[in-house]
């Protein structure tokens, strides 16, 4: 017989003690798991009142305590035990799960690997009941003074299995997993109240109560307050309600994504992907919404068993919640596109407001060239022109005759929006009037579109093309010498803004409106990083933003073609792309992002009704800037169908 045959131990059945030790490696992994294991439970106990106290990241104390329905003492002593819970009864009930928890392996796994306590009390005529267990074995059972609900004190965690307690993170690590569990939890609860400490220093206090909305802006303060918009969708297979960013507020990171099914906050691909395919082409390369969304679905049409953890989910028909949500999410998208102006969506500003007009002069040393976004090529500061259009004034400088002055009240704040640089307004009550125009009075503008005119004197009507019409406030109908032409006006408006601007960036002639008092902006630790390190590009595109203290910003100009509540958007959208791309460092990638943000703000909205003289204006400006044929994003501006091929699907 061989050495090891001898040697080889006889079958036998494990111990209690060290079956719990086991289990407990799958459901507890670290602190924060009990956190989470504990707050379900005193979430599916009906608490409305969770306070959760820690020292040293969990590593030395967790305590949760409750005011949900608690136990008896027989229910108690039952309660620690393995396999014992009051939420499943049979089989079927395991695929019925209206619970956070069912397993029945929490209590005795964490009580496995620690000094755990649970004082539980469901009736306060009978006393309440302490029980007392040392990695795994009863030490104490016994009755105390406790008002109802349930306090559980897991102390000296993994003290028994020196394994786990090796690789455990710093207090900072262990405490911020912590913290995540609590905010998963209250955003799934946003009913229930509740208190993290650490160390005895409050750390959240959560009021109960609150809608979703509120438990957001307790989270995170203003941070999210206006790129959301609520959805909701009723129907009898899957309904969800929550809040999703807005279209053109896209993330750069994953984090502030939140998917709850029946309250269960979990992972799940088919709904992940079905909100990133509802978003489709709004969302770029490496942007991430950011979403809320707590969906309700027959428990029996999912199974939660998949892992001891219980953060991962199947849906019984994967596809057809992928569909729901595709379905769902790009409709309120389009619908919330099609509703607002572009830059109209922040209605609380955190700044002050003040209005004056005015230009700088910028710290300019060189010349810059920049990339086109759309042919991949330089741009040079000395753009070959066409003859007729050589000889005007810089484009996008906005220096006209006084005859000229085209003023366009904005809607919202009476700035004028289009001044003679002469004109340097400094009090923000003036208003202005329609003076005298170069046209003919009939062709009067008939919406007040911003940044309409980029080039002056204003070519009136373009000479190659000829307008024809509008199609479903998208897509202005034309034709020329090759055919019939469908031109994607807000995609137009935006290559023109980012081409006048592109070239008064080169040529030192950004305009710019100044403010009496600065805009202030509130800006997170990791953002103000960023900021500080694009100051100088941000002031060569017409941002004069200097530090303000903390992570506070003073903003003091900004270019004319933005209107003042636009600035905190724009700023962060500017970070935002920054901070995608890491430290670049580059100031002429810095100045192509500003430039496309900037264009994508300024332009008009993506459904406009535009009058024949808008669109020969945007026509005309188009030829002047050499007519580009690419979006800023590089796609096609147009299609053109020539006389042929309309004969040709004709049959003619
Ligand atoms: P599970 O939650 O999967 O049922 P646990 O081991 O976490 O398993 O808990 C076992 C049982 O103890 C639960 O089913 C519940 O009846 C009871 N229990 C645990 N914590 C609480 C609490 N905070 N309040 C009331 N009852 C509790
Ligand atoms: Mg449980």
């Amino acid at each position: 017989m061989s050495k090891s045959s001898s040697t080889k131990n006889s079958v036998r059945i494990l111990p209690e003690s060290l079956i719990n030790k086991i289990a407990a490696g799958e459901v507890v992994e670290r602190p924060a798991s009990v956190v989470k294991e504990l707050l379900e439970n005193a979430i599916d106990a009906g608490a409305t009142e969770v306070q959760v106290s820690i020292k040293n990241g969990g590593k030395d104390l967790i305590s949760i305590l409750d005011n949900g329905c608690g136990m008896n003492e027989s229910d108690a002593q039952l309660a620690v035990e393995r396999h014992a819970t009051s939420k499943i009864i049979n089989e079927e009930d395991l695929f019925r799960i209206r619970t956070l928890g069912f397993r029945g392996e929490a209590l005795a796994s964490i009580a496995a690997i620690s000094h755990f306590e649970i004082l539980t009390c469901n009736d306060e005529t009978q006393g309440a009941t302490r029980i007392f267990i040392k990695g795994g074995y009863l030490e104490q059972v016994g009755k105390i003074g406790f008002p109802k609900g349930t306090k559980v004190t897991v102390e000296r965690l993994f003290y028994n299995t020196p394994a786990r307690l090796k690789f455990l993170k710093t207090t900072a690590t262990e405490l911020q997993h912590i913290q995540q569990h609590l905010v998963q939890k209250s955003l799934a609860y946003p009913h229930i109240h509740f208190r993290l400490t650490h160390n005895r220093q409050l750390l959240l206090n959560l009021s109960g109560g609150q809608a979703l909305e509120t438990r957001i802006q307790q989270l995170y303060g203003e941070e999210f307050k206006e790129i959301l918009m609520p959805v909701k969708h009723e129907e009898t297979y899957l309904q969800f309600s929550g809040l999703i960013s807005f279209p053109s507020k896209p993330r750069t990171s994953r984090r502030w994504q939140y998917i709850f099914v029946n309250e269960r906050n979990v992972k799940s691909p088919s709904i992940n992907h079905g909100i990133y395919d509802g978003y489709g082409t709004f969302l770029g390369k490496g942007q991430h919404p950011v979403f809320f969304l707590n969906l309700r679905i027959d428990p029996t049409e999912i199974d939660v068993n998949v892992h001891p953890a219980k953060t991962e989910i199947r849906f019984r028909n994967n596809q057809l919640v992928h569909t729901i949500l595709v379905d769902q999410i790009s409709r309120a998208l389009k619908d919330c596109a099609s509703r607002r102006f572009f830059g109209r969506e922040h209605s609380h500003s955190q700044m002050s407001r003040t209005d004056v007009s005015g230009q700088i002069e910028l710290p300019m040393e060189n010349p810059l060239t920049m990339e086109s976004p759309s042919s991949g090529k330089m741009f040079s500061t000395n753009k070959k022109r066409n003859s007729e259009a050589r000889d005007l004034p810089p484009r996008g400088s906005l220096k006209y005759k006084k005859t000229q002055i085209i003023s366009v009240l904005s809607q919202e704040n009476n700035i004028a929006e289009i001044r003679p640089i002469q004109e340097k307004t400094q009090d923000s009550t003036s208003t202005t009037t329609l003076e005298t125009l170069d046209y003919a009075p009939g062709n009067l503008p008939e919406n007040e579109i911003r940044n309409l005119f980029l080039i002056l004197p204003l070519p009136l009507v373009p000479k190659k093309i000829r307008v024809l019409g509008q199609f479903r406030k998208t897509y202005i109908i034309a034709e020329n010498d090759a055919g019939l032409v469908l031109i994607e006006q807000r995609a137009l408006h935006e290559r023109l803004i980012y081409d006048t601007y592109v070239e008064s960036l080169q040529k030192k002639e950004v305009k710019i409106q100044t403010f009496k008092i600065s805009l202030l902006l509130e800006l997170s630790p990791q953002e103000s990083v960023l900021l500080e390190q694009s100051l100088v590009p941000l002031a060569l595109s017409g941002f004069a933003v200097s530090p303000f203290g903390g992570s506070t910003f003073a903003v003091d100009s900004i270019p004319e073609c933005l209107s003042e509540d636009q600035v905190e958007k724009v700023v962060r959208e500017i970070l935002d792309r920054l901070a995608l791309f890491g430290k670049r460092g580059q100031n002429e990638e810095i100045l192509r992002d500003v430039c496309q943000v900037v264009s994508e703000q300024a332009s008009m909205p993506y459904e406009q009704e535009l009058g024949q003289f808008e669109m020969d204006c945007l026509l005309a400006q188009w030829e002047e800037l050499d007519s580009p044929m690419a979006s800023i994003k590089d796609l096609p501006l147009l299609v053109e169908f020539s006389q042929q091929e309309l004969e040709k699907r004709l049959r003619r």
